[in-house]
């Protein structure tokens, strides 16, 4: 979006709340007004929002722990599963011209389509089958999109915008005679006896979402009543994340994203899963995505949420048995709380490659890092160790056993999370051996022709530490 220096512009815009609304409202009016300040009741500029990575924000988000304790109490559906319409993805990107290629590089983060990845159903109808255009899906998790825009608005309008956040809007100052609200009232969240302030501007926003108190502010100052009607009909969600695993149906393990609405009064329930993450995975049975799943009832009709357990155990009563099946393959045993391993007990490599050490190294730098970012409770430790660490014992994996899947008489023994136990062995000679032959997969078989590349080169005197830093990179 080109901002027009020949537009006339306004003064001094305020909007209140700086939520989603909030931030795309502030990024469009910049173009008309030469300052915008954002009121805004929570924490939301403090180092957890816009100093954490990516991985970090996952950690936040996996917790399942009130957004309240990271200074985000404004918002309670923040967790909660949110689809984003391919329109709504196209103003972000009109917006924010950069979005899309941060996300995809720094949050693995893709769209998916809706024509061909997507499979959303309703009263037995898959209702993306007849598209005759594609629209894109944009996969990520409503805490991470917030965050995110809010760190565009304030890289992109830094000099226009103000943020005054930790701060309450309390009433209007109005001018009735003239029917026009001229400013607000504002004080400091943290403390109700602190003074209350005045801010003047030529145009306010609402933006404070669905408890707003303009119904009030505007009853008092303009004797003004505002119709409003409220339809109650006992809607529910019980929201989590999870890896998304294969489930033996490839119609289900080919789509993203897969929901079937709720079709009340015949189905009071629904279910939907969408992507949030790519994430790397030498599990076979892995489809490589991070979802968010939903289940969702009307009419009161409310999924438990006391356990994993409970939910399965309902689900399977309520809805239909496919999204009970990729429930079911889910589900993964809780690793328990203040333990983890770490080095060689997490992953023993061949010798000849000489990475073990630094592996364990790399490793406990990584949990010291997490206890250095002190905002960790020592319960949530070990379940956020197991995901960082594991990135780094893959990349060690991958690159000592790609040379070693070459062996002749390789033999491989995998027992899977149910206790299975599956064993693969190489023979030229199929009579020699029961097991069936172990095989490759794709990555595996790309790194052994990198690994020939280089050796063929460093034999004819190629540069290898540049080979390998760009190994590295990647
Ligand atoms: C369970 C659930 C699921 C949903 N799923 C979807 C979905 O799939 N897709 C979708 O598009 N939408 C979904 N929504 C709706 C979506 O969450 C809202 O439409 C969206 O959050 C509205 O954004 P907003 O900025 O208007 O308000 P909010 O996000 O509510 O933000 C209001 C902001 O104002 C601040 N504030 C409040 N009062 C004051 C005050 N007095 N002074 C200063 N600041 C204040 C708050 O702290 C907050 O930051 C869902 C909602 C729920 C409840």
């Amino acid at each position: 979006m080109k901002f027009s220096s020949n537009i006339s512009q306004y003064d001094h815009a305020i909007v209140l709340g700086g939520s989603i609304g909030g931030i795309v409202t502030a990024a469009y009016l910049c173009k008309y007004f030469k300052r915008i300040t954002i009121i805004e009741s929570d924490d939301v500029l403090n180092d957890i929002f816009m100093k954490s990575t990516s991985s970090e924000i996952l950690d936040y988000r996996c917790r399942l722990e009130s957004p309240t304790s990271l200074g985000r109490s404004g918002v309670s559906q923040i967790y909660q599963i949110h689809g984003l319409h391919s329109e709504g993805y196209k103003i972000l990107l009109e917006l924010f011209p950069q979005l899309k290629d941060k996300l995809f590089n720094e949050y693995d983060i893709r769209t998916y389509s809706l024509k061909t990845e997507c499979r959303l159903m309703n009263s037995g109808v898959l209702l993306n089958q007849d598209l005759t255009e594609d629209f894109d899906w944009l996969g990520i998790d409503r805490f991470t999109l917030e965050i995110v825009l809010r760190k565009e608005l304030c890289l992109k309008f830094d000099k226009q915008i103000e943020w005054k956040y930790n701060t309450r809007v309390t009433d209007l100052i109005v001018d009735q005679s003239l029917n026009i609200v001229k400013g607000i009232k504002y004080r400091s969240k943290k403390n109700n006896n602190s003074l209350s302030f005045d801010m003047y501007g030529d145009f306010i926003i609402d933006c404070t979402g669905r408890n707003t108190s303009s119904p009030k502010w505007l009853k008092k100052n303009f004797n003004l009543i505002i119709p409003t009607v409220q339809v109650h009909f006992g809607c529910g969600y019980v929201t989590f994340i999870g890896e998304r695993f294969r489930t033996d149906d490839p119609s289900l393990d080919s789509a993203a994203i897969i929901g079937a609405g709720v079709d009340s009064p015949n189905k009071n329930t629904g279910f939907i899963t969408t992507p949030i993450r790519i994430i790397k995975t030498i599990d076979n049975n892995s489809l490589g995505i991070l979802a968010t799943f939903g289940i969702d009832c009307v009419n009161f009709e409310y999924p438990p949420n006391d356990s994993y357990e409970n939910l399965l155990e309902w689900t399977k009563e309520n809805l239909d048995s496919e999204y009970y099946t990729i429930l079911t393959k889910n589900k993964s045993k809780k690793w328990p709380q203040n333990y983890i391993l770490l080095g060689d007990a997490m992953c023993t490599f061949n010798p000849q490659y000489a990475q073990g050490m630094t592996h364990a190294f790399r490793q406990a730098r990584e949990l010291e890092k997490l206890f250095g970012e002190s905002c960790h409770k020592l319960k949530d430790i070990s379940h956020i160790f197991n995901r960082r660490a594991s990135v780094i014992t893959e990349e060690c994996w991958l690159a000592s056993t790609a040379n070693d899947w070459k062996s002749p008489s390789l033999k491989v023994i995998e027992t899977n999370k149910n206790g299975d136990v599956k064993v693969y062995q190489r023979s030229s000679d199929s009579t020699m051996t029961n097991h069936p032959q172990p095989r490759a997969t794709l990555m595996m078989r790309f790194m052994q022709c990198f690994n020939m590349e280089i050796h063929n080169r460093i034999t004819e005197n190629f540069d290898t530490t540049i080979c390998l830093r760009q190994i590295n990179r990647k």
